[in-house]
C-alpha cells in the first residue's frame, strides 16, 4: 500500500473510505465535491467490478450526472413489464412521468454493462485518491479522531471512516458485530449477449413460471446495444454448481417464451454468465457508530427484484455526502448530527426495499404447489402485482426522487 504524498489531508476534513466498489467510489466522489480530503483504501491491486450487466434507475443516473458522469450513450432506456411464462402481461412498471421530467431523464430503468458504468465513475477520481493493496484490519476511535490499521501493519489517522467494504465488511463487523448472514434460498444466473433480432425495442420483461424467473432487458456494453438476461431459481445454500451451465439453463428456459431460449444461444456460458448466491442479513437500525459510518452491501446486502444493490450503494454515497455538507469533522457533535441525518434519509427506506425484495422472492419462488397455483391465478387475473409494485417499490422511490430537488433540471437555464 502506498499513500500519495501530494494530496491534501487536513485535520477536520479527512475521510477514509474502505472499499472501492460502487458505494465507496460514489461516497468519495460526492465528499470530494463537498471539499473534503478523501482517500479510498481498497484491498485489491485494482478495483474489479463484478461481471455482467446492471439496471440503474433515473435518480441514480441523476446522481452520476451530478458527479460529472457523461450520460451520453450510457445506458439503454427500458420499460419494464411483468409477464407469466405464457407471455401474459401482469404489470407494466407504472413509473411516474413527473420524476423523469424533473431530472430531465426519460423513464425509470436503464441497462448497461456494470464494468462500463463503474469505469465512468472511476475516471472521475482524482489521481492518488485510490490507495490499492490496502486491506483494512481494524480501527481505534480516539477523542479527536480515528486510527485505522491495515493488514500490512500500516496505519493512518482520519476524522471519519466510511465502511463501504461489501457484504463481508470488516468495518461493519467491528462497529455492529457479526452480520449473521443468511442464504435467502435463491440463486441468480446473470448473463449478457449481443443483440438478436425480433425483440420489441426498449422493452424489458420479468417473466415468471410457477417456480423460476427468467428476464431480459436491453442494455449497452461499450456503447453498443446488447441484452442482459438472467434466471432466478430456488436453491439451497452450498448447492453444487452444474457441470454444464449452458445445458442446465437451457432446460429451465425451455419453459419460457421467445426470446429467452434464443438469448441463451447467443451467450458464451464461459465468459458471459455469472452465478450469484443471494445472502441477506437482519436489517440494522443504525449504520453509524461514533466516527464510523457504513453504506452499501456492508449494511444492506440485497436480493434481486426491487432492491438493486449497485444503485442503492451509489445513492447511499450521495446522501451521506449531502448530510455531511459543510460539517467540521473535528467536531463530534457535527459528525453525529450529519450521520443521524443520513440515517434518517436512508435506513428505513433501504430496509423497506430490501425486505420487500426478499418478500417478492419468497412469494415467487418458495410457495408450495397449491399456493403457487393460487398466486399465479391472482397475479394473472387481478391487478394485485401492479398495486404491490406501485405501493411497495415505486411510491417511496418516486417520493425520494421528487425530493432530490438539487438534481432537478426543470426550470434551470444555462
Ligand atoms: C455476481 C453478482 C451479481 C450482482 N448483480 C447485480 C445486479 O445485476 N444489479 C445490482 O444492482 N446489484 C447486483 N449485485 C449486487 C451488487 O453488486 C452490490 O449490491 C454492490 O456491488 C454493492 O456495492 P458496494 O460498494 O456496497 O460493495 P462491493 O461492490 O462489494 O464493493 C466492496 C469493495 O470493498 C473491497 N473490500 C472488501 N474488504 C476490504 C478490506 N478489508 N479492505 C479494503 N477493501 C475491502 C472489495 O474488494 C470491493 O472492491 C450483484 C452481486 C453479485 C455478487
Amino acid at each position: 500500500m502506498a499513500v500519495e504524498a501530494g494530496l491534501q489531508w487536513r485535520a477536520g476534513k479527512r475521510v477514509a473510505v474502505i472499499g472501492a466498489g460502487p458505494g465507496g467510489v460514489s461516497a468519495a466522489l460526492a465528499l470530494h465535491k463537498q471539499g473534503f480530503d478523501v482517500r479510498i483504501f481498497e484491498k485489491q491491486p485494482a478495483p474489479k467490478p463484478l461481471g455482467g450487466a446492471v439496471l440503474l434507475s433515473v435518480p441514480v443516473l441523476a446522481v452520476l450526472r451530478d458527479y460529472g458522469v457523461d450520460l451520453d450513450n450510457f445506458g439503454s432506456f427500458t420499460v419494464t413489464e411483468f409477464r407469466n411464462n405464457k407471455n401474459r402481461l401482469r404489470s407494466r412498471l407504472p413509473f411516474n412521468q413527473s420524476v423523469g421530467k424533473s431530472f430531465g431523464i426519460e423513464g425509470w430503468h436503464y441497462g448497461m454493462l456494470r464494468a462500463n458504468a463503474f469505469a465512468r465513475m472511476m475516471e472521475l477520481l482524482p489521481a492518488g485518491m485510490l490507495v490499492a493493496n490496502a486491506d483494512f484490519e481494524r480501527y481505534t476511535q480516539t477523542t479527536d479522531g480515528l486510527s485505522i490499521t491495515f493488514k500490512d501493519g500500516k496505519r493512518i489517522d482520519a476524522d471519519i471512516l466510511v465502511g463501504a467494504d461489501g457484504i463481508r465488511s470488516g468495518v461493519s463487523r467491528q462497529a455492529f458485530g457479526q452480520p449473521e448472514l443468511f442464504h435467502v434460498g435463491l440463486r441468480v444466473w446473470l448473463a449478457w449477449c449481443d443483440p438478436i433480432e425480433g425483440i420489441p425495442p426498449q422493452t424489458g420483461r420479468i417473466i415468471h413460471s410457477h417456480k423460476y424467473q427468467a428476464s431480459f432487458f436491453p442494455m449497452l456494453h461499450d456503447g453498443k446495444p446488447g441484452y442482459e438476461w438472467w434466471i432466478v431459481e430456488p436453491c439451497k445454500e452450498n448447492a453444487p454448481a452444474p457441470q454444464d451451465v449452458g445445458d442446465y439453463l437451457g432446460k429451465i428456459l425451455r419453459h419460457f417464451p421467445d426470446p429467452l431460449p434464443r438469448l441463451l444461444q447467443a451467450t458464451n456460458p464461459r465468459t458471459q454468465i455469472f452465478k450469484w448466491d443471494i445472502y441477506n442479513r437482519p436489517s440494522l437500525q443504525r449504520w453509524s457508530s461514533g466516527r464510523v459510518v457504513c453504506l452499501g452491501d456492508a449494511v444492506h446486502p440485497v436480493s434481486p427484484y426491487a432492491a438493486y444493490g449497485m444503485g442503492m450503494a451509489i445513492e447511499d454515497g450521495y446522501f451521506l455526502a449531502r448530510a455531511l455538507s459543510g460539517a467540521n469533522l473535528g467536531d463530534e457533535q457535527q459528525i453525529s448530527a450529519a450521520f443521524h441525518d443520513f440515517e434518517e434519509q436512508r435506513v428505513a427506506y433501504v430496509n423497506h426495499h430490501v425486505e420487500f425484495a426478499r418478500k417478492l422472492g419468497n412469494v415467487f419462488h418458495q410457495l408450495p404447489y397449491p399456493l403457487a397455483k393460487l398466486r399465479d391465478w391472482v397475479f394473472d387475473h387481478t391487478g394485485l402485482l401492479d398495486r404491490m409494485i406501485r405501493r411497495d417499490y415505486l411510491a417511496d422511490a418516486e417520493k425520494m426522487s421528487l425530493a432530490m430537488q438539487e438534481l432537478h433540471q426543470v426550470g434551470r437555464h444555462s
